[in-house]
């Protein structure tokens, strides 16, 4: 069985102002860094766009309507400080849920192994009622609600190994004991959450916060000695990634130092974990990852650590 790649063009047309870290070039960057002779045995799927109703596990209803009242027909529309619309966002957010919905239909069906939905704009620091942090609607959360609502998994995991926090993701999981979401990233940095005492309403939250320099062996050391534990003693029926790659060490957002190396590494050692908790099952989704040639070659270290699981 092989990987899926699922992406749309329509991702490519959510086009914040000039100078904004999160654009356009950088899916182009992944798509053509994956359009290598290696991976030519990839799944390429259409990523359809997410039905109202499934963002809606997910959002409160004003806000998912509200989202898509804002979309101008010209110009921007500014919904945080750095959370900006274009006339092509309102495709571009219900194309990246739902490649994420689809990759987990995908995957439960048996179609593919695994799946690496190659998305933008990101979604972990979307909350049930508010955008920011580039983030519209929480694309990973949508694909979780999917895994239990259509499909009747019951307890589904995330790990974030974006260097960022996903306060959007912590936030819909936390009353949720059969909703996982363990988390590496650098701190202090924004948006400011993911302290190691944030555990949620049954130690189905877990934070491993990184200082500012910390590198690869760091990283290993908290999937391993943290973060692997406790999502074997959760026990997932179904494993998600918000796979971020802004904690490399050429990323200008932030001061981690991890290398395509580590990528490659955490990828590998998530889908062996998923083999032995829940039948391999596991769908990936981009987030965060700002100099594009480190993006590119960490999606692509990631990627082929999936189709070699
Ligand atoms: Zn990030």
């Amino acid at each position: 069985m092989t990987t899926a790649l699922i992406t749309h063009p329509a991702c490519l047309a959510h086009e914040p102002p000039q100078g904004h870290p999160e654009r356009s070039a950088r899916l182009v960057e992944v798509l053509k860094a994956l359009e290598a002779a290696e991976f030519r045995a990839l799944k390429r799927e259409s990523a359809p766009q997410a039905s109202k109703a499934a963002l809606e596990r997910v959002h409160a209803r004003d806000y998912v309507e509200a989202v898509l009242a804002i979309i101008p027909k010209s110009g921007f529309a500014r919904l945080d400080a750095d959370t900006i619309a274009s006339p092509g966002t309102g495709e571009a957010v219900l194309r990246a849920a739902g490649a994420v919905i689809k990759g987990v239909d995908l995957v439960i069906a048996g179609e593919v192994k695994n799946a690496f939905c190659a998305v933008r704009p990101p979604g972990h620091h979307a909350t049930p009622n508010r955008a920011m942090g580039f983030c519209f609607f929480n694309n990973v959360a949508v694909g979780a609600l999917q895994a239990r609502a259509v499909h009747g998994l019951k307890r589904i995991a995330v790990v974030d190994f974006d260097v960022h926090h996903g306060n959007g993701t912590q936030d819909i999981f936390t009353p949720d004991a059969n909703l996982f979401y363990a988390s590496t990233h650098q701190s202090p940095l924004y948006p400011g959450t993911g302290s190691a005492d944030e555990t949620g309403i049954a130690h189905n939250i877990v934070n491993v916060p990184l200082p500012p320099g910390a590198g690869g062996a760091e990283f290993r050391r908290a999937l391993e000695s943290v973060i692997l534990p406790a999502l074997t003693r959760f026990a997932p029926d179904f494993l998600l990634i918000s796979a971020g790659f802004d904690a490399h060490r050429d990323d200008p957002l932030a001061q981690l130092r991890f290398e395509e190396s580590d990528y490659g590494w955490a990828t590998g050692v998530l889908c062996t974990a998923a083999e032995r908790l829940c039948k391999g099952r596991v769908v990936s989704t981009l987030e965060g990852g700002y100099d594009l040639d480190a993006l590119a070659a960490s999606a692509a270290a990631h990627v082929r650590a999936l189709m070699a699981a």
